[in-house]
């Protein structure tokens, strides 16, 4: 009998010579990089490029849009145009595209080349203040969840002047990549960013708004966002020879390995060689992109790591995670691997998650920074206050915005912050809060030598705000929050746009009440203090110190009235209440249409995801899986035939084809089943073969995937047909 490549033996195959046993990376002898402070940058037209570039006017023009916020001066396009082209060209670029950011969630371009002929053979290098400042790619392959019909297919990407133009480059050549916003012909957004942009000046002015309150004045008040980024590192020979890590990012079969990550023995741990080589090569491609990383660790389970940047405004933060997925991606291929960035690649061990730090300061400072003096202790309370405010209010729409088909599988898992949203404070802060609520004011803080509060009535704080919660899907950390229930997939898009326009609401309520108590004649600090003392009674539900992993939590947040949103498909419905569109629409971030193409868009996306892992788990068992049981049953019964031929007693033999009979009785149900499921959509509107997918689809793969385990387990290794965890988990 004929027999497939032995599989195991690609742990063998994987460790073949990467770069850097070949003399790249960390090789003795391997040529060294540039100095950091040379690299840093090197590919992006930044501030100090276009300082030396552009006319003092235009420069001069261009930074009142970039640091301030303002209008963008329309005559300056030209010039920019011109020194963006020469610096590209410099750089080795032929093309250069539109980069933008569609409901995809992934990065999109179309490049045009810098040729112009000049009609006696030859060409000249072409790019205007037109082509710089509008694109026009066809819109009509995007999500638009029903803003645009197919025939109108127009689509146009605006040049966004606040996030820096870079090159992407390899050995086959470079393109200059411009940051865009992307929208429909009637003017919606059909992209992340628009939204972002929009709720990131609403932010702003409020913010500014607010600050006035506290006699100060500033020039402008901007998000800021810092993504922690975990993914797995795998070796390519064992991702594709797997499709489903090939088609759906995360494996739908895989028997619980003998070793998982009971050890501990990984987190933390010396990074292995090729992985450490890949990630400096990660890191030095992003130095020269502008994107700041700079811690990288072992993660949880075996093969997982983190890295993260240091943080930046919103839209450049945003952008630069974007970049980050995809030289991670990139990468990691040079070194024989493949990167998954999906939530849950693997069964049985830690998911990948990705933490948006998230604060808000001037140009003076956070805002979110406790800060020494009462003076500042009150601000901070104030728009610490605003936070928190606006999350007890809006849970729902955070619960939204993390949720995915991916993220299902780590939500509420016992290794991801759970599904309800809730915040951690730490006791010192919390403590401030009971005095508010308590006293109406509170006049100590716990720790001894810490002064009382702002206003002459608020505390001074310590500067870190206790231990750290890691169970906590929403926690304070010293001098910003930290939203932990992101996927590890997903753009940081939405989720900052969702925090920046739900706090810029509840900036822009509470100073309202106090502006107008003061216009009554009311003292302001009399005024705050009874702001804060009727509003901590209201959003103190949401804060919660404790173990967030646990059942008694659950019950808890139950009584205390929050909400649990299971699924996606729980969650979805809230993205279109009443209460979440009218906070969009009152601060201009998403229209009513545009909000309700996004809930389309998010449907369908859970449809698809699952349909794919439910067709390719059909064809993983028909076509690998049961084959390969059957191969060892037929030879067992061939062994089984020839004892007897011979009259030798074989009741082992025989016991194990009946185990083995069994199993692929199991598997043959199963599968039938879920074909059966496949080819039923449960309807014609995606939302009910969303359900479809979530009632039936999922539990249907669930046993397919039970009976495969079971067979991995017992069918001789020299015929299991997919590299196990076993293998994959653990040659590096
Ligand atoms: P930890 O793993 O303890 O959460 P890290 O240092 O890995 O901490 O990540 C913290 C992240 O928070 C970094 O990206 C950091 O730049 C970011 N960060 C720090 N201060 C702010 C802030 N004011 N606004 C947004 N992000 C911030
Ligand atoms: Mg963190």
């Amino acid at each position: 009998m004929s027999r497939p490549t032995p599989t195991r033996f690609d742990a063998l195959a994987a460790v073949k010579p990467s770069p850097a046993r070949n003399g790249g990376g960390s090789a003795p002898g391997a040529p060294k990089p540039k100095p950091i402070e040379q690299m840093f940058g090197e590919n992006v037209f930044n501030l100090a490029e276009m300082r030396a570039r552009l006319p003092k006017a235009a420069f001069k023009a261009l930074m009142t849009t970039i640091e301030d916020g303002k209008p963008l001066d329309a005559g300056i396009a030209e010039a920019v145009a011109i020194a963006m082209r020469d610096w590209a060209i410099e750089k080795g670029a032929t093309h250069y595209t539109h980069w933008f950011q569609p409901l995809t969630g992934a990065t999109a371009e179309k490049h045009d080349s810098f040729i112009a002929p000049t009609g006696d053979g030859r060409a000249i290098a072409q790019f205007n203040a037109s082509e710089l400042v509008q694109g026009e790619p066809d819109a009509s392959s995007f999500p638009s969840g029903g803003l645009r019909a197919t025939f109108e297919a127009r689509g146009y990407t605006a040049w966004d002047p606040t996030s820096p133009a870079f090159i992407l480059d390899g050995p086959g050549g470079a393109y200059l990549a411009i940051p865009t916003a992307f929208a429909s012909w009637t003017g919606e957004a059909l992209d992340q960013k628009t939204p972002l942009l929009r709720s990131i000046q609403a932010l702003d002015e409020q913010a500014r708004r607010a600050l006035k309150l506290f006699d100060v004045y500033a020039r402008r008040v901007q998000p800021t966002c810092g993504a922690e980024q975990e993914f797995f590192l795998v070796d390519e020979e064992f991702a594709y020879r797997r499709p489903d890590l090939i088609n759906s990012g995360r494996t739908l079969f895989g028997a619980k390995p003998p070793r998982g990550q009971e050890m501990d023995d990984h987190y933390f741990g010396s990074i292995p060689e090729r992985v450490l080589d890949c990630m400096n090569e990660v890191e030095r491609e992003l130095y020269r992109l502008g994107v700041p990383v700079t811690t990288r660790h072992n993660e949880v389970a075996p093969a997982q790591y983190e890295m993260a940047p240091i943080f930046e405004d919103a839209n450049t933060a945003a952008d630069h995670q974007q970049l980050t997925m995809n030289t991670l991606r990139r990468v990691a291929r040079r070194y024989n691997l493949a990167c998954l960035l999906h939530e849950k690649p693997f069964a049985g061990v830690n998911g990948s998650g990705k933490h948006l730090n998230w604060s808000f300061a001037s140009e003076h400072g956070n805002l979110l920074e406790p800060g020494d003096t009462p003076h500042e202790n009150a601000q901070f309370l104030f728009f610490c206050s605003a936070v928190l405010r606006a999350v007890e209010r809006h849970q729902d729409l955070l619960r939204v915005s993390i949720a995915h088909a991916g993220n299902d599988h780590r939500l509420g898992a016992n290794e991801a912050p759970p599904s309800i949203i809730s915040v951690f404070l730490g006791d010192q802060l919390t403590d401030v809060y009971e005095q508010i609520e308590d006293a109406g004011e509170a006049t100590e803080s716990r720790q001894s030598g810490l002064l009382g509060l702002g206003v002459d009535t608020l505390p001074q704080l310590p500067r870190h705000a206790g231990d750290r919660n890691r169970t906590s899907p929403f926690a304070f950390t010293g001098n910003k929050f930290e939203f932990r229930a992101l996927g590890s997939s997903q753009s940081v898009s939405f989720p900052a746009t969702v925090l920046n326009t739900i706090v810029a609401e509840s900036i822009d309520e509470m100073t309202t009440e106090v502006e107008e108590a003061m216009a009554a004649g009311k003292d302001r600090d009399e005024a705050m203090r009874e702001l804060l003392a009727r509003e901590v009674k209201a959003f103190k539900r949401i804060v919660f110190n404790g173990d967030g992993y646990s059942d008694e939590w659950v019950e808890e947040a139950e009584e205390r009235g929050l909400l649990n949103l299971r699924s996606t498909m729980d969650a979805l419905p809230h993205l279109v209440s009443e209460k979440n569109a009218g906070t969009f629409e009152k601060y201009g971030v998403l229209t009513k249409r545009e909000l309700e193409s996004r809930h389309e868009i998010f449907v369908e996306q859970y449809f698809y995801t699952i349909n794919i892992e439910g067709e390719t788990a059909a064809d993983m068992a028909q076509t690998m899986i049961l084959p390969a049981a059957m191969r060892y049953l037929s030879e067992l019964l061939l062994t089984a035939e020839r004892a007897e031929d011979v009259g030798v007693k074989v009741k082992g033999v025989k016991k194990t084809i009946e185990r083995v009979a069994e199993l692929v009785d199991d598997l043959r149900e199963a599968t039938d089943e879920l074909v059966e499921q496949n080819a039923e959509l449960g309807g014609d509107e995606v939302d009910e073969k969303a359900e479809h997918m979530r009632a039936n689809i999922i539990p249907a793969m669930a046993k397919v995937r039970v009976a495969a385990d079971r067979l991995e387990k017992v069918v001789p290794d020299d015929l299991w047909p997919i590299p196990t965890y076993r293998d994959m988990l653990h040659v590096k």
